[in-house]
């Protein structure tokens, strides 16, 4: 744990959050600044910051990340379309420095992203 970290303070329950998945790998909770009825972030309970930060022995988290976006999708009615989204990078809008991957759904999408 990062103790500067605020999602890593959000999964060690040190700042509250709406917790909606965790385990000892993984934790979600509601974006405080929802871009869509559903908007769910879920996060490694190990800090670190992207994607190119992650090595091999990241690849079954990696994935769990995935499938906790899928049994939450899935519980939420979200099937007919939802969004996946890991913003790596100040470029590409990442503002908090914990890797994290957006849950986003119960809306229509365009493509592409802005
Ligand atoms: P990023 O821009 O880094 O991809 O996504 C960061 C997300 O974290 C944003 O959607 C933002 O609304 C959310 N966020 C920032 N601070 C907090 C917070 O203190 N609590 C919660 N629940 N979400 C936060
Ligand atoms: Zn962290």
């Amino acid at each position: 744990m990062d103790p500067n970290c605020l999602f890593c303070k959000i999964g060690a329950k040190q700042i509250p959050a709406k917790l909606v998945y965790e385990d000892e790998a993984a934790f979600a909770f509601e974006d405080i600044n929802p871009q869509a009825p559903t908007h769910i972030l879920i996060c490694p309970r190990k800090h670190f910051v992207a994607l190119h930060d992650a090595g091999p022995d990241d690849q079954a988290l990696l994935g769990e990340l995935q499938l906790v976006a899928a049994k939450l999708a899935t519980e939420r009615n979200l099937l007919p379309g939802y969004r996946t989204v890991i913003n790596n990078g100040s470029g590409a809008g990442q503002s908090v420095s914990h890797l994290h991957l957006h849950l986003l759904g119960g809306r229509n999408f365009r493509w592409p992203p802005g």
